[in-house]
């Protein structure tokens, strides 16, 4: 590290810049990593906030040939230089930091989805992360952020903005039943949108009590804590008749309009389709297995409208509800 530290050159005056670093699976270490140089198009942010996420500690166990990356990827911070042609933004804004690059030349980026661009480089991912003192990216990238949101809360808008966009895919309604399975930082987020959006109920469903609890103090209506089929029923019938019982339960008649399934584990992505109504919306965003068991037949004779949204990793450790790392304070 000091070694590092004293080789370290001196991109923008910087000779310090503490990042944390994927080593091994479970494992990180907190290396120097020269700050890249401003180009005339670019900001320097002192990063201040960085939420962690459920996909930092999996994406890149898949490709250990590459040198090891920076993460992070939910970060805000405070702008210290502005490149020659920047006249979008000022030293000393707040900002946060979108950490999805798209290439702005395929033809999803034409079409306007941007996120689903077909060369994206994603920090933490595929290009270095945030969670670092100090980022250089293009001035565009960054979103000014108003005093009133607390840097903390800024740790959290990455996430809220998938959330948001998970609203407008689903098209919320003031008049709907809205299920979300799993209480995890997106399931939360999802809740708040549902909120704003003015639905009529939100019911939420985990495996862990805590987190049930949670939700339900948060922002849920009602809270289920969801079995586990130790008897070895057959899938589809266990999730049939838990999801009958809740609907008799809670007065949900023929189901919930709008179904989003955070979890990605099957078990659950079959009780999300049993408990949407006919003609109702469902919604994938938790990422599972690569091959799940779903209920096909259910999603034909009740017409649902099925969508995926940004994938999303459940998080491993489940007492915490969203870990915010602090810098510079
Ligand atoms: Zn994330
Ligand atoms: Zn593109």
């Amino acid at each position: 590290m000091t070694e590092a530290l004293t080789n370290g050159h001196s991109a923008n005056g910087i000779t310090s810049n503490r990042s944390v670093v994927w080593v091994a699976p479970s494992n990180v270490d907190i290396q120097h990593r020269d700050v890249k140089e401003l180009g005339e198009e670019d900001v320097l942010v002192e990063v201040i906030s960085t939420g962690i996420c459920g996909s930092d500690a999996h994406v890149w166990e898949s490709n250990p040939a590459k040198a090891p990356p920076v993460l992070g990827h939910e970060s805000a911070g405070k702008i210290s230089k502005v490149g020659s042609k920047v006249t979008s933004r000022t030293v000393g804004q707040r900002v946060a930091i979108e950490p999805g690059f798209a290439c702005m030349k395929c033809e999803f980026c034409i079409r306007g989805n941007p996120n689903i661009c077909a060369n994206l480089a994603y920090c933490g991912h595929t290009e270095n992360g945030t969670l670092t003192q100090y980022f250089v990216c293009p001035a565009h990238m960054t979103v000014p952020i108003p005093e009133s949101v607390s840097w903390l809360e800024a740790g959290c808008i990455q996430p809220l903005a998938i959330a948001v966009q998970l609203g407008r895919r689903a098209n919320m309604r003031a008049h709907q039943t809205v299920a979300v399975f799993g209480c995890g930082p997106l399931g939360l987020l999802v809740m708040a949108v549902a909120r704003a959006y003015g639905t009529k109920k939100i019911i939420t469903f985990d495996i862990e009590k805590s987190r049930v609890d949670f939700a339900v103090k948060y922002n849920a209506d009602i809270g289920v804590v969801c079995p586990f089929n130790t008897d070895k029923v057959e899938p589809l019938a266990f999730a049939t008749d838990f999801m009958n019982k809740i609907i008799a339960e809670h007065g949900l008649g023929s189901g919930v309009d709008l179904t989003i399934e955070a979890t990605g584990a099957e078990a659950c992505v079959q009780m999300a389709v049993v408990l949407t109504k006919s003609g109702g919306t469902f919604i994938q965003a938790g990422l599972g297995k690569s091959l799940t068991s779903v209920p096909l037949f259910l999603f034909t004779a009740k017409e649902l409208n099925m969508k995926a949204n940004d994938a999303f990793k459940a998080q491993a450790a489940r007492k915490d509800i969203k870990i915010v790392i602090m810098n510079q304070e």
